[in-house]
């Protein structure tokens, strides 16, 4: 591609220089609108030849981008690319932390799909980590920006819902119960009806994180009990 456009690169000592040989189309760098003929490239320097764009990274930045990537793998829930559970503690600690600091509301949802060991044993498991995924996203499309959803684990889910009183959280939980209900995942010729239960749970004053989640928990277990596709709060 480089030598087709017609430039250089050149290396001096530390730097890399780019050299324009005259190329038909130009070389550009950056938003730049007029062309380069030689320019010594800075970090991330974004480098246009032809059709193709080029972003100039150092040693550095290449590592600093791995690690990157690394920390996101550790947080990141492979399946449904939501929080995981350990980053879901991480999250509840903060939140908590800065609830008290500031004296302010924060929420937990637990969410539990209903039945969900029979949409595997019906339309097997790669199909059921279909409608997981696809869950996943319509939570996370109907949440907050400032609320943080993540997988607990196997088909449950945490909402962390900072500022949110316990009557807005129920409110929140009856939404994403109702959205749901009401949506049809797509497999084959085939259209898949889940229901998921919620337990709500509120920050009180003596609670530690662990009474936020196992209040939760009593909440959900409370709705399923009920005959589930419901809220208890
Ligand atoms: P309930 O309404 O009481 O919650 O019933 P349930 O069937 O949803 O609950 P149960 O705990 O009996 O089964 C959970 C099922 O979720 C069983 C397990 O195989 C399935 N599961 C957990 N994680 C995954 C996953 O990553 N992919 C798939 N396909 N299934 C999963
Ligand atoms: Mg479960
Ligand atoms: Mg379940």
């Amino acid at each position: 591609v480089i030598r087709a456009a017609n430039v250089r690169l050149e290396r001096g000592g530390e730097a890399i220089y780019i050299v324009d040989l005259a190329s038909t189309n130009g070389t550009f760098i950056n938003d730049e609108r007029k062309p380069v003929r030689e320019r010594r490239l800075a970090r991330g320097d974004r480098l246009k030849i032809g059709d193709t764009i080029f972003k100039h990274l150092t040693g550095a930045d290449v590592e600093l981008q791995y690690h990157e990537i690394i920390f996101r793998m550790a947080v990141t829930d492979g399946l449904t690319n939501l929080a995981n559970r350990q980053q879901l503690d991480t999250i509840l600690n903060e939140e908590i932390t800065r609830a008290r600091r500031y004296g302010r509301d924060l929420s937990l949802l637990m969410l539990d799909i209903d039945h969900f060991k029979s949409i595997n044993d019906t339309y097997g498991h790669l199909t059921g980590d279909y409608v997981l995924s696809g869950l996943a996203a319509i939570l996370q499309r109907r949440i907050r920006p400032n609320d943080k959803l993540g997988r607990y684990g196997g088909e449950e889910f945490c909402a962390n819902l900072p500022e949110t009183s316990l009557n807005s959280a129920t409110s929140i939980a009856e939404d994403l119960r109702a959205l749901v209900e009401s949506h049809a995942f797509a497999s084959d010729d085939r259209r898949i009806l889940v229901t998921v239960s919620i337990g709500v749970a509120t920050l009180r004053e003596d609670m530690q994180p662990a009474d936020l989640y196992r209040v939760a928990d009593e909440m959900l277990y409370k709705a399923k009990r009920g005959g589930r596709n419901q809220v208890c709060v």
